[in-house]
């Protein structure tokens, strides 16, 4: 893979919050459920990331989490491990145009990028991943997500689209992740990722997730502003 492993070894790991949850070493120590183990082992990751030994336990024992680690640290199987994890732990029914994990990302090609991880580490379980994006008709994606999904990835503007045109509610969602929280405030995305995470607090256990590569004021406020409890991870330098 694209990992420089040995480059993290230097780089300070910051843990904040209330009782954050002890990391992990080694993937097995991860306490993922068999098949998406074996879908990790068939990836050929063979080392967990510092971002992934701090923010997998996180996620498991249910906290809300800030996290900023830079790009390529393998931000992407934090948040898809225990996710899926913990969908397959205590599955519900699948209900149609009622996602139970929404992940939220700036481009149609960072949501494809994770569509893909995601297809990957549920392979051969019965979780239903879809994805919804802009710049295409929003009849072929509403045909898909009839099909019913567990897990739905997508851009902000599609997301909401869909949420107002009442094809998809929020109600049944326990994990709600905004990945790149950055690169959307850059990209004017700041009131999309308020308004998503309002529809998002159906549930009375729900998660909200906060992936960044940096770490600007704004992000900050929006972090204590859609966040509870939660615990602030930084891997490295970020400002
Ligand atoms: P980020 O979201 O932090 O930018 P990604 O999640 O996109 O990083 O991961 C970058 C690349 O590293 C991807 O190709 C991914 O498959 C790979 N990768 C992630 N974690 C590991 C790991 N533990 N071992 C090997 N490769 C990994
Ligand atoms: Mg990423």
């Amino acid at each position: 893979s694209g990992i420089n492993f040995s480059k993290y070894d230097h780089i300070p790991v910051k843990v904040s919050g209330i009782d954050p949850p002890a990391a992990f070493q080694k993937f097995e120590d991860a306490k993922l459920r068999d098949i998406i183990a074996a879908n990790v082992t068939k990836s050929g990751y063979k080392l967990a990331t510092p971002i992934q030994k701090v923010a997998i336990p996180v996620i498991t024992a249910g906290r809300d989490l800030m996290a900023c680690a830079q790009t390529g640290s393998g931000k992407t199987a934090s948040f898809l491990l225990p996710i899926l994890t913990k969908l397959l732990d205590d599955a519900t029914d699948l209900e149609i145009g009622k996602p139970q994990a929404v992940i939220v990302s700036p481009t149609r090609e960072l949501a494809i990028q994770i569509y893909h991880e995601a297809r990957k580490f549920s392979y051969e379980s019965y979780l239903k991943i879809s994805i919804l994006y802009g710049g295409t008709s929003v009849k072929y994606q509403n045909e898909s997500i009839m099909m019913g999904c567990h897990v739905l990835i997508g851009t902000p503007g599609r997301l909401l689209d869909f949420v107002e045109r009442a094809f998809i509610t929020f109600d049944d969602t326990r994990f709600l992740v905004m990945d790149e929280a950055d690169r959307m405030l850059d990209m004017g995305f700041s009131e999309s990722m308020r308004k998503i995470v309002n529809h998002c607090t159906m549930r009375a256990e729900h998660q909200t997730l906060m992936f960044s590569a940096t770490f600007p004021e704004e992000i900050q406020r929006m972090a204590g502003e859609f966040l509870n409890n939660y615990v602030f991870v930084t891997i490295g330098v970020v400002g």
